[in-house]
């Protein structure tokens, strides 16, 4: 399985923004679940999958307010 990863390391991953459409570069090491900005609207994006690398709009947590 981890053979896989080898050839797959060299092409930059990337994945289209929901938001916007601009294809965004996983930076090597990206995991599911990691946030990355979008360099072109600003939007926080949640990685969903890496193959196919794929990016959603991420949770907007809202502020927590207590305490
Ligand atoms: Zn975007």
């Amino acid at each position: 399985m981890f053979a896989k990863l080898k050839k797959w390391n060299k092409e930059k991953m990337k994945a289209e923004c929901p938001v916007c459409g601009a294809m965004i570069d996983l930076p090597e090491g990206t995991v599911v679940g990691e946030l990355i900005e979008c360099p072109d609207c600003g939007t926080e994006l949640e990685v969903e999958s890496l193959n196919p690398p794929t990016v959603k709009e991420a949770p907007q947590e809202e502020e927590d307010w207590g305490e």
